[in-house]
């Protein structure tokens, strides 16, 4: 098993800010406000989505909710078996929805099975509202349990097939507004967790004209200084990206989209590798 990763050990983008870790491309004015509440809520990483020790993770998960391929598939082997007994009891959940299990031998306290669309089965905005809804539901269940911290993967990013750029934008739309609704004022932090290099650059990419950084104030002692923990966090953090996003290969033989133009896709049997039957759709 991963090692496990603390909340405490996770960057908020408040500080990647601070580090300049986070490029401010002159053609990406926000329309947003900045928010240092925000921006402190915010996490974006490059990790094992299995290996967090927070309150939820979220699985993009399939309509049967019994497990399938990806990210699906390593937080059932993680959780151990009795994640799908309780699995069972649910009776799934359609796309756009999301419901919540214990967590069991996963360090994350509970999971939030959220399932995503499949882009090649939908109009684009119906699958975007669809994909937005699974932000949204994540985080109505992360509040209605009072859950702290919550980690999305890139919901259907994988063998759903979601354009990569369009799902980061959509996600982080979604989020802020969440958030400037008022609803998530209880939230401590909310991480977008990436497994491909591609989409944590993407997240880095994008991230600023969602939660653009608040500007910077005279340092005092007290307030602005980065503190101890901060540095520990910072030291760890990898080299901030230097290139553009680029697309490069799945890490497992699972990969779907072709290397061209990100609405490129060729269509394969992904609903054979998330243990979905076809012709459900
Ligand atoms: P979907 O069917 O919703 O596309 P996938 O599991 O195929 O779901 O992929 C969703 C995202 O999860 C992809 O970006 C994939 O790289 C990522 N992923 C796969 N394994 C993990 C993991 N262990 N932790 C975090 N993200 C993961």
């Amino acid at each position: 098993m991963a090692d496990v990763i603390e909340l405490n050990e996770i960057p908020t983008l408040s500080l990647l800010y601070k580090l300049n870790r986070i490029p401010i491309a002159s053609d990406q004015a926000s329309s947003y406000e900045p928010n240092v509440a925000y921006n402190d809520k915010i996490s974006i990483i490059k990790q094992d989505i299995t290996s967090l020790a927070i309150d939820a993770i979220v699985n993009a998960a399939n309509e049967s909710l019994l497990g399938g391929g990806g990210v699906d598939g390593a937080i059932h082997r993680a959780a151990g078996p009795d994640l799908v007994e309780e699995c069972r009891t649910l009776d799934g959940c359609e796309a756009g929805d999301a419901k919540i299990t214990d967590g069991y031998e996963l360090p994350s306290k509970k999971v939030i099975h959220a399932v995503g669309p499949r882009w090649y089965a939908l109009s684009a905005p119906d699958a975007e509202a669809k994909l937005k809804s699974c932000y949204r539901r994540g985080l109505e269940l992360a509040v209605e349990n009072d859950l702290k911290s919550i980690a999305f993967p890139a919901i259907s990013t994988g063998v759903f097939s979601y354009p990569n750029v369009k799902a980061c934008n959509d996600a982080l739309t979604e989020v802020r507004e969440f958030l400037d609704e008022g609803k998530g004022d209880g939230l401590q932090r909310i991480i977008f967790c990436n497994f491909l290099q591609k989409d944590q650059d993407i997240y880095y990419k994008h991230v600023s004209k969602h939660f653009p950084p608040v500007a910077e104030v005279e340092e005092t002692d007290e307030v602005t200084k980065t503190s101890t923990d901060e540095t520990e966090i910072a030291a760890k953090l990898p080299d901030p990206p230097t290139t553009e996003p680029k697309h490069p290969d799945e890490p497992s033989s699972k990969k779907q989209k072709t290397e061209a133009a990100e609405d490129d896709f060729v269509v394969v049997d992904k609903d054979d590798a998330k243990g979905t039957p076809k012709g459900e759709l």
